[in-house]
């Protein structure tokens, strides 16, 4: 069987895949990259029909093309739908002619016995590389918590396999977990008619816009895209905001008045009975307080700057807690409740089983700095806070798909001086 050989394999078309291709292409590193299924497909078919990115168009893009050259009706302060992201994907692939193979799924990777570089066995033959770029997204695999038997006659699914209203048996729902996903999902429900419950773990929720300008805006300027660790025992806290509506800032006290009943975080389950933590109400004024912070943060800024940004108290502005939050449920029969579906926001895990490598720690994860794994030759893209809060994003993952390829570059610079100064015995 022939094998087929390149300098860089890439792994993955997602928007990390493609930042990357753009990268080695500018250097002229040889390299492909290799999708399982078509370029951006995580934005085509695993997520919800309605969902628009959560960032504006002028923000969350590439730097060698605006979303107007694929939509022109798409304006630099719009919330792009998802499968105009997914199409400006698309379109930048063949922009910069980026030597992508769909359909082509990467089934095991290995390093080669007694030289350089990795063995990968693909759906459509074997791969050798000198390098591997593992581009395959930072959320792989929906998690779902045990708590809830599967035979306890509720509808239970992922918010990775959510669509629309239409696809839910009739009767209430309760979404777990309050991040983007849980309470995009929720709202869309709620607009649908249906009763919602929604079970609110720590969160943050940034402003959508303040003073005129987007919160984007204010986490780039005031050098929050740019942390590098999240704070002390917060790694897991789930930002919730939303480019719904045209932008609305995610304010769960307005969506109880609204009618959505809220709950703490989701425990246990007993007899037909679910249980939820008392954290509900430290959960809403902890993500009131992250809220705050921004403002006071933005308008501290503007002080400083002596910016002309129209003051904005709305934004401070504080609803009533509806009887859900003055008196917190902690216990609930679905069925009694009229619950048919329960629908878990509860994050992905990543899995890289397919790569044969001393990689990774003991919990599966890459052991890594800024990408550049401890086994050399590997280099990972696309993971949540790589290098700083913004790298799962589609912005962030450019600037560190850069930072790969100058490490690849270095790494070439060296065995391009070994090769010119093989000693004459060795192969070249
Ligand atoms: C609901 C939701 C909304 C989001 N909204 C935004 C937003 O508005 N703005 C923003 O900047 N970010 C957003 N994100 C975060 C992030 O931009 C996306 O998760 C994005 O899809 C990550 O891109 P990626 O290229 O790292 O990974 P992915 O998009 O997951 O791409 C990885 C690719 O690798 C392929 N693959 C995996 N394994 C293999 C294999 N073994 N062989 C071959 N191919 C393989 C997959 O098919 C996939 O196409 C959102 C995330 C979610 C979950």
């Amino acid at each position: 069987m022939s094998v087929e050989t390149i300098d860089t394999l890439i792994i993955g078309a997602g928007q990390a895949g493609l930042a990357m291709s753009e990268h080695l292409t500018k250097d002229g590193v040889p390299h492909i990259v290799l999708e399982r299924a078509r370029i951006a497909e995580r934005w085509r078919s695993v997520r919800w029909d309605s969902l628009v990115a959560n960032g504006p168009a002028w923000h969350d893009r590439f730097p060698g093309m605006g979303f107007d050259e694929v939509d022109p009706a798409i304006r630099p302060d719009d919330f792009a739908p998802k499968e105009v992201v997914a199409d400006y994907m698309e379109a930048y692939a063949r922009k910069f002619r980026m030597p992508v193979r769909t359909g082509v799924e990467v089934r095991r990777l290995e390093r080669l016995q007694g030289r350089a570089g990795f063995r990968t066995e693909t759906s459509a033959g074997v791969i050798e590389a000198q390098r591997i770029v593992a581009a395959t997204g930072p959320f792989q695999k929906p998690v779902i918590p045990p708590v809830i038997p599967r035979d306890a006659g509720v509808t239970q699914i992922h918010s990775a396999d959510y669509r629309n209203p239409a696809q839910l048996p009739d009767g209430g729902v309760l979404i777990v977990g309050a991040g983007s996903s849980g309470v995009q999902i929720a709202d869309e429900l709620r607009h649908a008619g249906r009763r919602v419950w929604l079970s609110v773990g720590p969160h943050d929720r940034p402003p959508r816009a303040y003073r005129g300008r987007d919160f984007c805006w204010w986490l780039g300027v005031l050098g929050q895209w740019d942390l590098s660790a999240p704070a002390p025992g917060t790694e897991h806290v789930t930002i919730a905001v939303s480019g719904a509506h045209g932008g609305e800032t995610i304010d769960f006290r307005r969506l109880a008045q609204e009618g959505m009943i809220l709950l703490g975080r989701t425990e246990t389950w007993r007899n037909g009975r679910l249980g939820f933590a008392g954290d509900l109400v430290a959960n809403l004024d902890n993500g009131d307080a992250n809220h705050d912070r921004l403002l006071d943060q933005a308008d501290d800024y503007v002080a400083r700057n002596g910016l002309d940004l129209p003051p904005d108290p709305q934004a401070r502005r504080r609803y009533p807690d509806a009887d859900c939050i003055t008196n917190p449920i902690r216990e609930l029969d679905l069925a009694q409740a009229g619950i048919s579906t329960v629908i878990w926001a509860t994050g992905f895990a990543v899995d890289y089983s397919w790569m044969k490598l001393d990689a990774f720690d003991a919990s599966g994860r890459p052991v890594h700095q800024r990408g550049v794994s401890t086994e050399p030759g590997v280099y990972f893209l696309g993971l949540p806070w790589q290098s700083r809060r913004g790298s799962s994003f589609i912005w962030g993952v450019w600037h560190d798909a850069r930072h790969i390829a100058e490490q690849i570059g270095i790494q070439r610079k060296y065995l391009d001086y070994h090769h010119q100064n093989a000693p004459q015995t060795e192969p070249a």
